[in-house]
C-alpha cells in the first residue's frame, strides 16, 4: 500500500475520533446538569404560600419554610 493511503486512514481515524470524544464528553456533561436538577426538591408552603426549593437527598421528613419554620412535605406533581 500506498504511504500516502496510511496517512489518509489515520488522518480521518483521528478526526472521526476527535468528533466522538467531542459528542461523548457533550452527552455526559448533559446529563450531569439533568441529574443536578431532578434532584431538586420543590416545596410549598400551606402557611404562607411561599414557593421554595432544596437540594437535598432525603426530605422524607419534609423540610422548614425559610420565611415562616412551618414544616412543609414535598411537592409531588
Ligand atoms: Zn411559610
Amino acid at each position: 500500500m500506498h504511504p500516502f493511503t496510511w496517512f489518509l486512514i489515520l488522518y480521518t481515524g483521528s478526526g472521526l475520533m476527535a468528533i466522538a470524544s467531542l459528542w461523548f464528553y457533550y452527552e455526559k456533561r448533559e446529563k450531569r446538569v439533568f441529574d443536578v436538577r431532578r434532584k431538586r426538591r420543590v416545596f410549598h408552603c400551606v402557611k404562607c404560600g411561599e414557593l421554595y426549593s432544596v437540594r437535598k437527598k432525603d426530605v422524607s421528613e419534609g423540610q422548614e419554610c425559610p420565611k415562616c419554620g412551618y414544616n412543609n412535605f414535598e411537592l409531588s406533581f
